[in-house]
């Protein structure tokens, strides 16, 4: 494996970017950073010419892969000629809008934004004016981008900013519970019960090793919600549009948010966020309402055609059937394969969503459950995944991505024979 222009660019990267790269994750890949030249269908090829089979997938936006399929295409080029921006309204994002209302009932109107952590910072912002109050409910592994409100640590009695910077203000107001624990979450609504806005969670843990849900956790949110006059916010960034297909996780979990926040395939590819419920809520932000929330980029035209024409194809195409049954198939075969040879590890996932969890302490009795929170995941043996494993599949041509805890997607454009490469892959690094 030839990676002498990598080596160069990471050099010079260095010198000009942030630890040579724009988002952290990515340094995590060792010796360097993969500095990619295109995509490829399901491979990426890097500034070498090195060519690899993808499961990094943007970290969750490209349903359908490299190569987009002509309509979508299309609908970009088309949107492109016509200029990139306004800062003026397009029927696009009225399209889009109402193709996310249709398919998710709890959604009845939205404001698009252009990230996932835009999206989550307005929902708090909107939950806690909609409200009058300033607590939020965190899950502790969970994960809503990089803002004040979610950047926090520790439990509910000591939460902690997560990062420097943090002022112990905004820690103060964020309550941390462990994900799936339903008892720890009454316990926060009976010590703070009417200072909590909202309780903010993913339908699974999407950032943290994939932890799904136990049956009724959400109930239980719902209830407590309801009971104690809080917002439900559901952090459907990474689920959206995935897992449960088109009805998105809270459809597929029967899920009952006020508030559900999306980006990534909403996005097509490109950058997008956008936050959706209630119309009795959401007329909160303003115009019509208090709760100030603005953008410059806000409906960019190339993202809203893009995550359009994204949504159209899937639906009108099996995408979900092809990108659900591969990756059954991974979690079938890999099971199989750590079965043999790493008991100790554990194969999770749903949908399109898979990874190997080096660690597995399943209780006896409900094997099911596990993992069961981000504590979970986090006892894994993330070195010897990152330091040995990671770099031994890459150099038999699967790109993972750079750590334990980010999950591993499957695209339209992967296909059986890449799944038995990959399961190859596995089994050699792994006997
Ligand atoms: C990726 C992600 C975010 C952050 O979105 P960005 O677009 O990276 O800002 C928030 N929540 C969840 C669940 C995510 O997976």
């Amino acid at each position: 494996m030839n990676e002498e222009t990598t080596r160069a660019l990471y050099e010079r990267s260095l010198s000009t970017l942030v630890g040579g790269v724009n988002s952290p994750v990515r340094a995590g890949s060792q010796p360097y950073p993969e500095f990619v030249e295109r995509g490829e269908g399901a491979h990426v090829v890097d500034v070498d010419g090195n060519r690899y089979l993808d499961y990094v997938m943007g970290y969750g936006p490209l349903l359908l892969g490299h190569d987009l399929p002509d309509p979508v295409r299309e609908a970009v080029d088309g949107t492109v000629d016509a200029g990139p921006m306004y800062g003026l309204s397009t029927d696009l994002e009225v399209e889009l809008a109402e193709f996310i209302a249709d398919h998710v009932p709890s959604v009845e109107r939205l404001r698009f934004v252009n990230s996932g952590t835009e999206a989550t910072a307005a929902a708090v912002r909107l939950a806690r004016g909609a409200t009058g109050r300033d607590k939020i409910v965190v899950m502790q592994g969970g994960y809503h981008g990089g803002h004040e409100s979610f950047l926090v640590e520790g439990d509910a009695e000591r939460p902690r900013p997560g990062s420097a910077g943090v002022p112990e203000a905004f820690a103060e107001q964020t309550i941390p519970v462990p994900f799936n624990d339903e008892t720890a979450l009454a316990d926060a609504f009976e010590r703070h019960g009417d200072e909590i806005a909202a309780v903010i969670t993913e339908p699974l843990l999407g950032n943290n090793g994939i932890v799904r849900p136990v049956a009724g956790f959400h109930d239980t949110v719902r209830t407590l919600c309801d009971e104690y006059g809080a917002l439900f916010v559901l952090d459907e960034v990474i689920t959206g549009f995935r897992v449960g297909g088109l009805s998105c996780a809270q459809g597929k979990y029967d899920i009952e948010p006020d508030l559900t926040t999306f980006a990534k395939i909403v996005g097509g590819g490109f950058p997008v966020g956008a936050i959706g419920g209630r119309a009795s809520v959401m007329e909160a932000f303003t115009p019509t309402g208090e709760v100030f929330e603005s953008g410059t980029f806000n409906g960019h035209p190339v993202a809203m055609a893009a995550g359009l024409a994204t949504l159209e194809y899937a639906e009108e195409n099996d995408v979900y059937e092809h990108v659900n049954s591969l990756s059954d198939r991974l979690r079938t075969g890999l099971s199989e394969i750590v079965a043999d040879h790493a008991p100790e590890y554990a194969v999770v996932g749903t949908d399109s969503m898979f990874k190997l969890l080096f660690t597995r302490d399943e209780p006896a009795d409900r094997p099911d459950t596990y993992p069961r929170d981000g504590s979970d995941v986090d006892a894994g043996d993330t070195e010897r995944w990152q330091r040995l494993f990671r770099p031994a599949m890459k150099e038999r041509g699967i790109l993972l991505p750079p750590n334990q805890f980010e999950s591993q997607f499957v695209s339209d454009a992967h296909t059986e024979a890449d799944v038995e490469q990959t399961l190859e892959a596995y089994k050699d690094v792994l006997a």
